[in-house]
């Protein structure tokens, strides 16, 4: 049998997206990424078509008959399939990103345990990960398929390739497939880097500094991603403990909470 092999780049013909949708499905099936029919890819065939996974079908067991195309809006052009019910997700992404060609959500394992602990994955910990994707911002729940999924996402697509979803999982997105794909692969290794880290009991964060040269260096490697990397963001050994950036959800240990709590009562006594 020849190599799996999905060529880069977003310029091919929809025979080889059908062809490479179905060799991404079953990498991410075969990483664990997902479990029995969950998880979802699309391609941008155009200016006005999206080429969909199909609802209802392992992403590890998928053929290039079983995609759909449906328009911008999410309407069914072709397939003897139904798309996603995610697709939701997918459109917005494409709508607020004209360099996005392809999408992919997954629930991979240490990623989404961040995400149902409410953790955005915001540590400057691993130069790489600054390089490639910034940080991953966490999106407060929504329930999957409606728009108040699209809600909390909508803050965030427009400069982040990778997301956190609050008791859900993950979504990346990228100029192809392979790109796209890449950036979930690169988010859940992260993740349980970080999580080795948690179990080791110490975080080495990099420096402000450090964090500014990897982004001349992002410049310097051509990576064109959107992801931003701001003064707070990721966090820094020398920077406040979580980022705000983009972003209403906020992380505070018991005894921050306990010394604003003090802080606040204090006012109010000056106050009265
Ligand atoms: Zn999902």
């Amino acid at each position: 049998m020849p190599p799996e092999v999905v060529t880069p780049g977003a310029r091919k013909s929809q025979r080889q997206h059908r062809r490479d949708m179905c060799i991404v499905g079953r990498w991410i099936h075969g990483r664990a990424f997902v479990a029995a029919t969950d998880g979802n890819i699309s391609v941008r065939l155009d200016s006005k078509r999206i080429l969909t996974s199909p609802t209802g079908v392992s992403k590890g067991l998928m053929t290039p008959r079983d995609m759909v195309i449906t328009d911008l809006q999410g309407k069914k052009l072709a397939g003897t399939r139904e798309p996603s019910s995610e697709l939701a997700m997918h459109l917005l992404i494409y709508a607020n990103r004209p360099d996005v060609n392809a999408v992919c959500h997954a629930h991979p394992p240490t990623a989404t345990a961040y995400a149902a602990a409410g953790l955005p994955l915001d540590r400057a910990l691993l130069s790489e990960l600054v390089v490639t994707l910034g940080y991953i911002p966490l999106a407060r729940y929504g329930t999957p398929g409606t728009p108040e999924l699209s809600n909390s996402l909508k803050p965030l697509v427009k400069s982040h390739d990778a997301i956190l979803m609050a008791n859900h999982g993950a979504v990346t997105c990228g100029a192809d497939l392979l790109t796209a794909f890449f950036h979930m692969e690169t988010l859940e290794h992260f993740a349980q880097v970080s999580l080795a880290t948690e179990v080791l009991g110490k975080q080495l964060l990099l420096s402000g500094r450090d964090v500014e040269k990897l982004a001349a260096a992002r410049v310097r490697y051509g990576n064109t991603s959107a992801a931003p990397i701001g003064s707070n963001c990721p966090v820094t050994s020398d920077s406040p403990k979580f980022c705000v950036e983009n972003s209403d959800l906020i992380s505070v240990t018991r005894e921050e909470l306990e010394s604003l709590i003090e802080e606040a009562v204090r006012k109010d006594r000056i106050s009265r």
